[in-house]
């Protein structure tokens, strides 16, 4: 499969993302099928990143599709709780809780009315320099610190870290590490009033995270690293379970049940 969409690529130079979409879609759906294993009795966390923002690709979940994997799981018997909860004490294993990645517009416009009319809880993990809005995308595309203050102000979301410039930390240096951890701390400090002390690893999988980082992390204050999936995530990290435009009911249900729990999204850093 895959070298036979190498070998597209070469002769119709389809773009490299298109078809790492390709392959995420492909297998995505292999995994719905599989047999899950049991006696999992700890909640689950989920992350997202936008909500009705196209140009983020396979990380883009349409509003309606938003809406129905809430009301889908409702109706399932699940019970909406904090993040923290479940980073806490593990949450039980009807627990499900939402998360989002990068601070991203339609967080705010498309996905909190939706979970402000069930009373869900969720966190925002924003990328400071991103939220700083310097350039026109970011201003565009990210939430403002305003933006933010006004979400927490109004009950129920949680605004954590997400780095300074969104690097990867598999392969970083000591004191690039440390000054990404602190410049995000200040900014939110100055921002927002107050020092974070969760953390979600940019780009999310466990080679996008290395022990430096971890060590240089806690250093700075954070005490919650949230990862990626369940089994395969660096120590001490706690995982979430990725949910991608792909997420049809099928492949929802399947994501609850645990399909995705060896899996990772990306098989590259972009
Ligand atoms: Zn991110």
């Amino acid at each position: 499969m895959i070298e036979a969409l190498k070998s597209l690529v070469k002769r119709t130079g389809v773009e490299r993302r298109h078809v790492e979409a390709a392959r995420m879609f492909a297998e995505r759906h292999a995994l719905a099928a599989a047999p899950r294993r049991r006696g999992r009795e700890r909640g689950r966390i989920l992350c997202y990143h936008a909500v009705g923002q196209p140009e983020f690709g396979v990380n883009d979940v349409a509003p309606a599709r938003f809406r129905r994997h809430i009301e889908l799981a409702l109706a399932m018997g699940y019970r909406f709780v904090a993040p923290a909860e479940i980073a806490r004490a593990g949450g039980e294993r009807m627990d499900l809780a939402i998360s989002f990645d990068d601070a991203l517009k339609t967080v705010l416009t498309e996905a909190d009315p939706i979970l402000r009319a069930h009373d869900i809880p969720y966190s925002v993990f924003a990328v400071s320099e991103w939220s700083d809005q310097g350039q026109d995308w970011q201003k565009e595309k990210v939430l403002s610190w305003d933006e933010l203050g006004a979400m927490i102000a109004s009950g129920g979301v949680e605004v954590g870290s997400h780095s300074a410039t969104h690097r990867n930390f598999g392969h970083i240096e000591e004191a690039r590490a440390r000054t990404e951890f602190a410049q995000s701390i200040e900014t939110m400090h100055a921002r927002l009033g107050y020092k974070p002390e969760v953390f979600a690893i940019p780009f999310g999988q466990s080679m996008n995270w290395s022990a430096t980082a971890d060590r240089c992390a806690r250093e700075a204050g954070f005490t919650t690293i949230y990862a990626q999936a369940e089994e395969t995530r660096p120590a001490n990290t706690i995982p979430r379970t990725f949910v991608t435009s792909f997420d049809d009911d099928r492949i929802f249900k399947a994501l609850l049940a645990g399909a995705y729990d060896r899996w990772e999204e990306w098989t590259w850093t972009y």
